[in-house]
Formats: structure tokens, C-alpha cells, sequence
């Protein structure tokens, strides 16, 4: 697997520094409020799991499954809901946990959504930000990291269900998927 990678962005340890930091920022941020963690399935799974360890306060952590890919490397302009939230957002402080903001699609859907329901306030903490993939003008409140307009893979991310397990984030060797 490790064969497929072409270069390597963002390693463990500047990965860990990046939760470190938005950690505390978070935790500062929240200070006195319990917010509910929202992390979007599947991407990230990894970035929620190291990004909560670092936030002290109390916290209610949630999952919500979107699809928006279709195994490629683009992303699709319709969003669907495919796994709920299981509880009441109305009145919460939502924190959305993202694995990387592109079209901006997802997010706007997230969002919007969220807000629908009743929530107080709703906040975007991605890991990565794909600013040069914008669609749609809106950005995440709390950033891991800004990437170039490359389709990315690992800690999280997918190409065609594989590579989530990767412990850094890397472009795949183009004739992976040419
Ligand atoms: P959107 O285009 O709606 O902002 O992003 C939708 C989703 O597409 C992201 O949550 C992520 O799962 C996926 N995505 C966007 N860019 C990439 C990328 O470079 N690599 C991978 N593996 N997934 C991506």
C-alpha cells in the first residue's frame, strides 16, 4: 500500500502538532460550553479520534454519514444523507468534525441542515482545506491544514474504499487510478 504513494504531505508528527494546536484553540474557544461533536463519516474517523483527545471540556460526540463521492476523484454535486444523527441538535453548540473542505458542497449541506433543526450555533473544525476546489463560498472555522488542488489519500481519506488506514496524507502515483 505505502508502494502507491507518490509524496507524502503530512506526516504523524506534524499531524499530531495540528490536533495539538486546534485543540486548544477549541478548548479555549468553548470554554464553559458542552458542545456536541459532530464527526462526518467515514473520513473522519481518524482526525475526530486524535482531535478530541486534545479538547478539555466536556463533550457529546456524534456521528453523521454523507455521501458525495462516487469512488472517483471528484466530487459529486448531490449530497445524501445516509446515517442520521441520533440525537436533538435544537439548542446545541455543534462543532463538525470534517476530513477536508473542497467544493464546499458537503459542508453547506451540513450546515444548513444542522440549522434547520434548531442548532445555536454550528462550527467547522476540517483537517484539511482544499481552498482551490471551492464551488461554493464558504470556509471551516478551524483548519489542520491548507492543501493544493490534489486529489489527497490516507488518515482517513479514500480512493475507491482504500487507503483510510494510512498514518499520513499523500497523492497517489497517477497510474493507480489512470
Ligand atoms: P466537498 O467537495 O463537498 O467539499 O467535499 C466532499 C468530500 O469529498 C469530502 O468530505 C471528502 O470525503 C471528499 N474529498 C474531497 N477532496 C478529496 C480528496 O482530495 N481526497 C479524498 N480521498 N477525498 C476527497
Amino acid at each position: 500500500m505505502n508502494n502507491d504513494i507518490e509524496e507524502v504531505l503530512f506526516d504523524q508528527e506534524q499531524i499530531h502538532e495540528a490536533a495539538v494546536r486546534l485543540g486548544q484553540t477549541i478548548t479555549k474557544d468553548y470554554a464553559g460550553r458542552k458542545p456536541l461533536v459532530l464527526s462526518v463519516l467515514k473520513g473522519a474517523y481518524l482526525w475526530t479520534a486524535d482531535l478530541v483527545r486534545e479538547i478539555d471540556l466536556y463533550v457529546d460526540l456524534e456521528f453523521i454519514k454523507i455521501s458525495s463521492y462516487h469512488g472517483g476523484v471528484t466530487s459529486s454535486n448531490e449530497i445524501q444523507l445516509v446515517t442520521d444523527v441520533q440525537s436533538d441538535v435544537a439548542g446545541r453548540d455543534v462543532l463538525i468534525i470534517e476530513d477536508i473542505v473542497d467544493t464546499g458542497q458537503s459542508l453547506r449541506f451540513l450546515k444548513d441542515l444542522l440549522k434547520d433543526r434548531g442548532a445555536n450555533s454550528v462550527q467547522v473544525a476540517t483537517f484539511l482545506d482544499k481552498k482551490g476546489g471551492r464551488k461554493i463560498e464558504i470556509d471551516a472555522d478551524y483548519v489542520g491544514f491548507d492543501v493544493r488542488n490534489e486529489f489527497v489519500v490516507g488518515y482517513g481519506l479514500d480512493y475507491a474504499g482504500l487507503y483510510r488506514n494510512l498514518p499520513y496524507v499523500g497523492i497517489l502515483k497517477k497510474d493507480i487510478y489512470s
